[in-house]
């Protein structure tokens, strides 16, 4: 499953979270340390780090 950054509110800091396709294009992420669903979604950070390899 893809890895996907965001930012959460409440934790104040920055998670991962790995989670499908159809739960991210649903809004389903939740915060793996609080629980909290109001996180950010880090725009383009599971591509820029597949894409700097050099
Ligand atoms: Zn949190």
């Amino acid at each position: 499953m893809p890895l996907y950054e965001f930012y959460c509110d409440k934790c104040a800091k920055e998670v991962s979270v790995t989670m499908t396709i159809s739960e991210r294009g649903k809004g389903q992420a939740t915060c793996p340390q609080c629980g909290s669903r109001e996180l950010r979604a880090l725009m383009g950070t599971f591509f820029t780090q597949t894409s700097k390899k050099s």
